[in-house]
This record gives structure tokens, C-alpha cells and sequence, in this order.
């Protein structure tokens, strides 16, 4: 079913009696071309793009839970291309301009609003590193505008500029960056599969993975075993323990990130922002709920909720940029599983076992990337060879030392 304005309309004349279910309900078939582990918003997208970019459609999709329970319905939905090193910048910026013809491709609005990303900065050298990042995404093809204190408050006229601990020197403005309605960006991929005939199996968790001669040739299930030739691992928090089921072991810690919104308010916040020496972003839902969060809970773990000490810093540093928002009562906050890898940069690569793929560490930007991921996975799998915008994401530079450490912090994984 197409979806379109003259639908909405005669559904609503006709007592809304027309819609039919988004996705179908199949039963696992014995055997596939392809599986794809995980139905988070990367293996919903891998699939859609499979089946769309290479003709590939006896495709499965295995979920354990229900599409969207993961974290492409837990993140605080920020898009941006807004990074410095080759082989980020251009898969990020071959993402962003996916998002900007994403509701018309999908036939589903996903909600995307270029509303302006602005983070800021508090000092002089932080503001050098700023323009340089700024050159390199204008000269990646994205945009990036410089602001001073005042070109700042033009903007964000509520912030507290002069607070003591980090007063405000100025900000960069990525105007294309903003955010889009998360589990809409699942429903629409599910859906714009559905339709191509990817069979999506929900409650059908992946207990092992088959391997004969070294080759991968399906998996077992909650459901009973299901042969294929192709099996793509794209669990993002629960990756490490997928590969463990092939024998691998990857680079990648899981930890807690939080994040918190508010009861709806009138339109106040028209921008994303990111104080990054606070640990602390911030933005306003189209419903009116301020969505907020912070940095990681700073322990390993596969819970989904996170701690206190995290809650009150995560507070304390939003009072501290716009203490406006402390009238504001809190509604929810929930916590997700990231993929963190000691640089910080994802993986799409082959591994060691032939015919089994991985796409993770998507640490806390994977959101952003699901469009460019999806397509570069799809084109892995399709394929055999990397896709050249994601030609960097090697699983073996933890070994040979090619690191894609973009905040320079080290091989920690909690500090990217
Ligand atoms: C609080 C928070 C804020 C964030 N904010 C942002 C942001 O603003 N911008 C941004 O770009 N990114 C953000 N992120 C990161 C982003 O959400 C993730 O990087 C991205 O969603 C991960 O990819 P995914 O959607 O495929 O993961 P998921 O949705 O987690 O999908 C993985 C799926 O695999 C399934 N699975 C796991 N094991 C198995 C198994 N054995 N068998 C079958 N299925 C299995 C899981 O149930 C899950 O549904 C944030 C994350 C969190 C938690």
C-alpha cells in the first residue's frame, strides 16, 4: 500500500477501515540468499538496501525482540556530517544527503529536520580545533559556519553565557545537521523492506551460527535452524556476544548511555545543542519534550538503564548551560547498549569465517550512520568489497595500527 495524502483523507471519510498491517508476519523459511542478524535500524536499512540496490529479496531479517526495541528506538536522534578525518567525513556526508531523500524514498515520513546543529566552544584553542573541523567538513562537500559569543546568542539567546566554569566563546553551526523521529526511521526501513519481499521474523532470537570448512551455512534460532550463505552480524550493543557464537572475538566493549526527556513544552529550543565540556546536548521534540543526555555510565554492562551519579550529572550540566530548563519537569529516561570500539570509528567489513559479515561499533553515533550503513553493508554482502565510503572501516586495523580515533583520545573505549 502507497501512502499519500488522498489515502489519509478517504481513510478518514471511510471510518479508517482501508489500512492494512505495515509489515507482513511470515514464518521463518528453511533457507535463505541472506540473513541479517538484529532488526535495529542497520539491519533493517542493510536489508531494504539489498533488496533495492542489488536485486537480492529472499532476504530474512531475525529479531529477538520486536522491531525497534534496541537502540534506534532509544537515541536522542541527532543527525549530523560533521566530522574531521577521512574515512568518517565521507560516509558521514554520503549519509546526510540519504536522509535528505529518505521520507520520499521510504514513501514514510521519518520526520527528518535540518534544524541547525550548533555545538560550542570555551576557549581560544578550542576554537581553533573548531574551525579546523569546519574547514574540513566545507571541503568534505558539507557545510560549517564559525560563530562568535554574539552570533551564538543570536541564536541561543537563553544560554548562560557567562558562567564561570565554561563561559561561552562561540559555537559551530552545521546547518544541515538536526534530527529525525527515530522508530519512525525503523518503521519506514521495515516497511520499504516488507514491501521488496524481506521476510522480517520478530521473537526469533539467533542462538549459534553454523559453520562448516570455515564457511558460515546459517544459523540456529529460537525458531529452528535456518540455512544461508550469507549472514550479517548487525546487533550493535549485543555484537560482541553474536561473534562469540562464530568463535571471534572483536574489539568492542558494550556500554550504558542514558538519555532523559521532559513533559511537552511551547516551542523554546529551535537548535540542537551540544556543550561538550559539559557533557551535555540537548533538543526539542516535535511533541515538545526536551531530549537530553550525556555521556556514558563509564562501566561495562548489558543493562538498558543506566545509574544515578550519571542522572545528576547529566542535570547539573544542563542547569548550567540554561538554567531556564529547571522548571521543567522530567519525564523518562531509559537507558541503551553501545557498541564502543577502542577508536571510536565503526566496523562493515568481512571477517575470518567466509560468507559472515559485521557492521558495529556504531558507539553513540549510530543513528546518523543507518542510511550510509545500511547501503554500505548491502553492498558488502552484495558484493564481497568494501564500498568506497566505507573502504576504512577494516576490522583488522585494531591489529595493523590504521586507527580512525577521531576525538584523539586513545584505544579506551569508553572515551570515544
Ligand atoms: C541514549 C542514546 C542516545 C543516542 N543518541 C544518538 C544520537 O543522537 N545520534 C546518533 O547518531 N546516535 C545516537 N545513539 C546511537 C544509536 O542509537 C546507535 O548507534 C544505533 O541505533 C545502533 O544501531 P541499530 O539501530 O542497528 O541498533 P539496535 O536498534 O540496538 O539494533 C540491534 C538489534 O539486534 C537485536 N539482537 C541482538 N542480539 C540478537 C540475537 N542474538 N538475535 C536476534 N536479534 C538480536 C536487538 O534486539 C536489536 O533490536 C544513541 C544511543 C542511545 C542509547
Amino acid at each position: 500500500m502507497r501512502y499519500s495524502g488522498l489515502k489519509v483523507i478517504s481513510e478518514g471519510l471511510f471510518g479508517n477501515r482501508g489500512w492494512k498491517p505495515a509489515w507482513r508476519d511470515p514464518a521463518p523459511k528453511p533457507a535463505y540468499d541472506a540473513i541479517i542478524i538484529g532488526g535495529g535500524g542497520h539491519g533493517l536499512a542493510t536489508a531494504y538496501y539489498l533488496a533495492k540496490n542489488h536485486g537480492l529479496t529472499n532476504i530474512a531479517v531475525l529479531e529477538k525482540g520486536y522491531l525497534g526495541s534496541g537502540n534506534i528506538g532509544r537515541n536522542t536522534t541527532i543527525v549530523r556530517a560533521n566530522y574531521l578525518l577521512q574515512g568518517n567525513s565521507e560516509f558521514y556526508s554520503h549519509s546526510m544527503k540519504l536522509w535528505e531523500g529518505l521520507s520520499a524514498d521510504l514513501n514514510f515520513n521519518v520526520m527528518h529536520s535540518q534544524r541547525g546543529l550548533i555545538n560550542l566552544f570555551h576557549s581560544d584553542g578550542q576554537r581553533d580545533a573548531f574551525a579546523r573541523r569546519g574547514n574540513m567538513m566545507i571541503s568534505q562537500g558539507d557545510d560549517a559556519e564559525l560563530l562568535d559569543r554574539e552570533g551564538v546568542r543570536s541564536y541561543l539567546p537563553y544560554l548562560d553565557f557567562e558562567q564561570t566554569r565554561f563561559p561561552i566563546y562561540g559555537g559551530l553551526l552545521h546547518r544541515r545537521g538536526g534530527t529525525a523521529r527515530h522508530d519512525a526511521v525503523a518503521w519506514g526501513y521495515a516497511r520499504a523492506a516488507d514491501r521488496r519481499g524481506v521476510d522480517l521474523i520478530q521473537n526469533c532470537e539467533v542462538t549459534g551460527i553454523d559453520i562448516a570448512g570455515g564457511r558460515v551455512t546459517g544459523v540456529q534460532t529460537t525458531r529452528g535452524p535456518i540455512r544461508a550463505a550469507k549472514v550479517g552480524m548487525v546487533v550493535a550493543g549485543r555484537s560482541g556476544q553474536v561473534a562469540a557464537m562464530a568463535g571471534l572475538r572483536l574489539p568492542i566493549e558494550s556500554h550504558v548511555l542514558q538519555a532523559f526527556v521532559t513533559e511537552g513544552l511551547k516551542p523554546v529550543i529551535d537548535h540542537v545543542i551540544s556543550f561538550g565540556m559539559g557533557h551535555f546536548y540537548i533538543s526539542q521534540s516535535d511533541k515538545g519534550g526536551l531530549v537530553f543526555g550525556g555521556d556514558l555510565d563509564f562501566y561495562a554492562s548489558y543493562a538498558s538503564r543506566g545509574n544515578l551519579p550519571m542522572v545528576e550529572h547529566v542535570m547539573e550540566a544542563g542547569m548550567t548551560l540554561m538554567p531556564m530548563i529547571g522548571r521543567a519537569k522530567v519525564l523518562r529516561s531509559w537507558g541503551g547498549i553501545m557498541d564502543m570500539t577502542p577508536d571510536g570509528s565503526p566496523i562493515i567489513d568481512r571477517t575470518p569465517v567466509e560468507g559472515l559479515f559485521v557492521d558495529a561499533g556504531w558507539n553513540y553515533g549510530g543513528f546518523k550512520a543507518v542510511p550510509a550503513s545500511g547501503w554500505c553493508m548491502a553492498h558488502l554482502m552484495a558484493t564481497g568489497q568494501p564500498h568506497a565510503v566505507a573502504a576504512r572501516f577494516r576490522l583488522d586495523r585494531f591489529a595493523t595500527g590504521h586507527l580512525l580515533d577521531e576525538e584523539g583520545t586513545g584505544s579506551q573505549h569508553n572515551l570515544h
